[in-house]
């Protein structure tokens, strides 16, 4: 059988540069040749011995015992709940983590209670989290502690260590587990110029998303010791995620944690090309200044919405994502080259002035610009 062709790089339509999300990147050649030689099993029977040369290649890397091929990071991070609180327990974490915000519908499968914990560039208040943690009499008992890095509502900042630390030590001191939503951990360490298992060590266990920056297609992998792996892989046939051949899936994972991390120094290069770009349009535009490869655009000086910039951008061939009312999310990753960037930054001065104009038409041709 021939080897399938790799799609193009997602450049949209019409070569439009796509900055939604780095989960638009596709599998690289090296990826369909190792997903085509794969040995297989069935992995809901008696084991698929790549997803398995998955899990150990993750587990090792992130210096825990065990790891579990999931679908997604999604489930990896409910498997972690389900793992670590009983029914009744309270869950906490950074008020505007992935898991709080987008997860937590999970709670009603696990009958736990969510509650966030207000934090800056996504760190927990280390004083509110010893609040909700102290066990008082309206309290609920703590179940477990979530902290996310990369974070993602945060623009991709990067938790310090010296804070995940105290976060682990304060969680521990009451028998209490911690669980790292590590979706873009790799990101995190790469940032950080630091081994994954520096950061990782830090929770009880990880979860780590292989179908975003690292190009894979599908999956994730839930890492921690042997005893909460193998009840997470019981849990996870009760949720449905146990499948048959995933070794096809779970070799392009392999490939990616082997191939695709050093490069994602890249991304983070180019959001910050991105940000500097657009804060040469300050301050009716202002860019976060990222330590990872998410760049947020606060579009509120120029008196149009998050939802309107970014029609207009796409008008412009550019997409991004409107992440709240007055504020842009644009996400850098493989498909982009600096070039994109360029064009990126174009768009987005073609729509400033485009918006300008309609607002005082007499600054029309005058090449001036409005504060
Ligand atoms: C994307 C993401 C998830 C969910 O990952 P899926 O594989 O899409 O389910 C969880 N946490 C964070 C921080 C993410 O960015």
């Amino acid at each position: 059988m021939p080897t399938p062709a790799a799609p193009a790089p997602s450049h949209g339509h019409s070569g439009a540069v796509d900055l939604r999300s780095d989960t638009v990147t596709r599998p690289t050649p090296a990826m369909y040749e190792r997903m085509r030689q794969a040995p297989l099993g069935d992995d809901g029977l008696d084991g698929d011995p790549s997803a398995i040369a998955l899990e150990e290649a993750v587990a090792r890397h992130l210096g825990k015992e065990a790891g579990l091929f999931v679908p997604s990071c999604t489930m990896g991070n409910l498997l972690a709940v389900l793992v670590h609180a009983p029914r009744q327990a309270q869950v906490l974490l950074e008020s505007t983590s992935h898991i709080y915000t987008a997860e937590r519908g999970g709670a009603t499968l696990s009958g736990t209670f969510y509650l966030g914990v207000a934090g800056v560039d996504g760190a927990m208040d280390m004083d509110l989290l010893a609040d909700a943690l102290s066990p008082g009499v309206h309290a609920l008992k703590t179940g477990m502690v979530a902290m996310e890095t990369s974070h993602n509502n945060a623009g991709g900042t990067v938790l310090p260590l010296v804070h995940m630390q105290a976060v682990h030590g304060m969680a521990a001191a009451q028998g209490i587990a911690v669980h790292l939503d590590g979706a873009r951990l790799l990101n995190a360490a790469v940032a950080q110029a630091v081994p994954p298992a520096t950061i990782a060590c830090h929770a009880d266990t990880v979860s780590l998303c292989l179908s975003k920056g690292l190009s894979a297609p599908v999956g994730a992998v839930l890492a921690g010791s042997r005893a909460s792996i193998a009840k997470a892989r019981q849990l996870r046939r009760m949720l449905g995620g146990a499948q048959r051949q995933t070794g096809i899936m779970a070799a392009a994972g392999l490939e990616a944690i082997e191939t695709m991390v050093a490069r994602l120094a890249e991304d983070h290069a180019r959001a910050r090309r991105l940000s500097d770009a657009v804060n040469r349009m300050a301050p009716a535009l202002r860019a976060s200044s990222p330590q990872t490869n998410i760049v947020q655009v606060e579009v509120g000086n120029t008196g149009h919405s998050a939802d309107q910039w970014a029609q207009a951008l796409r008008q412009a061939d550019l997409w991004v994502r409107p992440w709240g009312p007055q504020r842009l999310r644009c996400v850098t990753h493989r498909h982009v080259q600096d070039a994109d960037i360029d064009r990126a930054a174009q768009s987005f001065k073609a729509v400033l002035e485009q918006f300008q104009q309609a607002a005082c038409p007499a600054y029309a041709g005058t090449g001036q610009r409005l504060p």
